[in-house]
C-alpha cells in the first residue's frame, strides 16, 4: 500500500475507533483524541457517513454559541454474518456493527465435503439476509470459526478434526459461493476477538481466554495482538503435559491437561469410580446433591487446571484471564479449587497483576465471535492489529 493511502487508512481507522468508543462525539473532540487536523477529521468523517458506518446522532449541549454536531457509529449501517461450525451443525448469526444479533439460525451439516458445506452455508447466509429484510449489498462480510488449525491470513483450514479436512481453502470456497469477503479462524480465537473488541478484554493489552468444554482451548492476546504462533497452531493449552504416564489423550500423547479437565474425561473419571453419569449435567447434578465422587472429580479437575494456569501466568504475565465455554456450568465445584491452586502456584508479583473472570457463554457467543472476525477488520488496519482506542 502506498504511504499516502496507508496514512489515510490509519487515520480512518483511528477516527472510527474513537467514534465507536466515545460516540456520540463532536468532530473537534475527535480531532483532539486522534491528534488529527480538523480538516482531516471533517473529510474522513464525511466518507464514513457516506459509507453508512457513521451517523449524525444529535446536537450537543448548547451553552451559547453554535451547537456542535455529534457523530456516532451507525450500528445498523451495515451487517455481518458469523458462523460457528460445530461437530454436527452450524450456528449462524446476523449481527450489526456492535455485534448485536439481529437474527440467527442453526443448520445440520450432514456430509462434510467442503464444497457441500460451503454451498449449504451460502444458502443459509442468503436465507438469513432475506429473513431480516437486508439487501446483500449491506453485508460487509462473513466470519467462520471452527476447531482446528487455521491460517487466518489465507483462510486455509490446515487441519479440522471434526470435518476430516486437511489444507482446505474454505474461506475461498465460501467467498466464491457468496461473492463477499469471508474470514476464517480457530473458534477460540474468535471468542478472543469478541472479548477484545466488545467484551471485558477491551482496553486490556495482555489477556488470555481459556475455553472449557469438550476440549480445552486458549486464546492469547499479547501486547494488543492475538498471538497465533508461526502457522496458526498456538494456544494448544489443552495439550500441556501434566502427567507423562497419564491417560492417552485424543492427540496421541499421554496425560495432557484435557485428560484431567475436558468433559469426556471428567465423565470417564467419574465412571471409573463407580458413578453412573451419561453427560456433564449429570455430574454437576451429582455434585449439587453432595455426591463425594462427583465433588472430588470436579475439584481435582479444578486443581490441575489452576496449576497449569499458574505456569502460563508465570510465562506470559497476563493482566486478565477470561474462563469461558460450556464447561463454566461446573461453577465453584471446579473454579474455587482452580483459583486457589492458580494463585498458590503463581509468582506472587504476577498474581497481584492478574484478574480471573468466569464468563458464562450464551448460545450466540460463538457466532458473534465469528462475526467479530469481520468487524475486527473494520476497526483495524490491513495487515495490522487493532488499535485499542
Ligand atoms: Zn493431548
Amino acid at each position: 500500500m502506498a504511504r499516502k493511502q496507508l496514512l489515510k487508512a490509519i487515520n480512518r481507522v483511528s477516527i472510527l475507533n474513537v467514534i465507536k468508543s466515545h460516540g456520540p462525539i463532536a468532530r473537534t473532540d475527535i480531532a483532539e483524541r486522534t491528534g488529527l487536523s480538523p480538516a482531516t477529521v471533517t473529510g474522513l468523517t464525511a466518507e464514513l457517513i457516506e459509507d453508512g458506518l457513521v451517523q449524525i446522532k444529535q446536537e450537543g449541549d448548547s451553552r451559547g454559541g453554535r451547537r456542535p454536531i455529534l457523530l456516532a457509529l451507525d450500528s445498523r449501517g451495515a451487517y455481518v454474518v458469523g458462523i460457528k461450525l460445530a461437530e454436527e451443525h452450524a450456528t449462524l448469526a446476523l449481527t450489526d456493527l456492535n455485534a448485536e444479533v439481529v437474527t440467527r439460525r442453526t443448520v445440520q451439516l450432514g456430509e462434510r465435503d467442503p464444497e457441500h458445506v460451503s454451498h449449504l452455508l451460502a444458502d443459509s447466509v442468503r436465507g438469513l439476509l432475506r429473513a431480516a429484510g437486508i439487501n446483500q449489498g449491506h453485508l460487509l462480510g462473513v466470519g467462520v470459526g471452527l476447531a482446528g488449525i487455521i491460517d487466518p491470513q489465507t483462510g486455509l483450514c490446515r487441519v479440522s478434526p471434526h470435518n476430516g479436512w486437511r489444507d482446505v481453502p474454505f474461506a475461498k470456497l465460501l467467498e466464491d459461493e457468496l461473492g463477499c469477503i469471508v474470514y476464517l479462524d480457530n473458534n477460540v480465537n474468535t471468542l478472543t476477538r469478541i472479548e477484545q473488541l466488545y467484551g471485558v478484554g477491551q482496553h486490556v493489552r495482555d489477556f488470555l481466554v481459556i475455553t472449557i468444554g469438550r476440549g480445552i482451548g486458549m486464546g492469547i492476546v499479547a501486547n494488543g495482538q492475538v498471538y497465533r504462533g508461526a502457522h496458526g497452531g498456538g494456544g494448544e493449552f489443552g495439550h500441556m503435559v501434566i502427567d507423562p504416564d497419564g491417560l492417552v489423550c485424543g492427540c496421541g500423547n499421554q496425560g495432557c491437561l484435557e485428560t484431567f479437565v475436558a468433559e469426556p474425561w471428567l465423565l470417564h473419571r467419574a465412571r471409573e469410580r463407580g458413578l453412573d453419569v451419561a453427560e456433564a449435567d449429570d455430574l454437576i447434578a451429582a455434585a449439587q446433591a453432595g455426591n463425594a465422587v462427583a465433588l472430588e472429580v470436579l475439584a481435582g479437575a479444578g486443581r490441575v487446571l489452576g496449576q497449569a494456569m499458574a505456569s502460563v501466568v508465570n510465562l506470559l504475565n497476563p493482566r486478565l484471564i477470561i474462563i469461558s465455554g460450556e464447561g463454566v456450568r461446573a461453577g465453584d465445584f471446579m473454579f474455587a479449587p482452580m483459583r486457589e491452586a492458580a494463585y498458590r502456584h503463581m509468582f506472587a508479583q504476577l498474581a497481584e497483576d492478574v484478574e480471573i473472570r468466569i464468563e458464562p457463554l450464551s448460545d450466540d457467543t460463538w457466532a458473534r465471535g465469528a462475526a467479530s472476525l469481520v468487524l475486527g477488520k473494520l476497526f483495524s488496519l490491513p495487515e495490522l492489529e487493532p488499535s485499542l482506542g
